[in-house]
C-alpha cells in the first residue's frame, strides 16, 4: 500500500503522470486506488516532496 502525508503533498501532479498503472488520482487531495498499485516503488521515488511511502508489510 501507499501512504500519503497530505501535509507535504503540494499536488503538483508528478506521481499522477509516472504511475504506470494509474493508481493515483488527484482531485481535491492525492488518493490511492490500492487495488491498482503494485507498489513499484516509483511515485515514492519521484516525489520531490517526500509526501510518498510504500509500505509493503503494513
Ligand atoms: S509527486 Fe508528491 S507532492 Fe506531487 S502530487 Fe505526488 S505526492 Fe504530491
Ligand atoms: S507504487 Fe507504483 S503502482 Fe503504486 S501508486 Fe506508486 S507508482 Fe503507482
Amino acid at each position: 500500500m501507499i501512504r500519503i502525508d497530505h501535509a507535504l503533498c503540494k499536488k503538483c501532479g508528478i506521481c499522477v503522470e509516472i504511475c504506470p498503472k494509474n493508481a493515483l488520482q488527484l482531485n481535491r487531495e492525492l488518493k490511492v486506488i490500492e487495488r491498482k498499485c503494485t507498489s513499484c516503488g516509483l511515485c515514492e521515488l519521484y516525489c520531490p516532496d517526500f509526501a510518498l511511502e510504500v509500505v509493503r508489510n503494513g
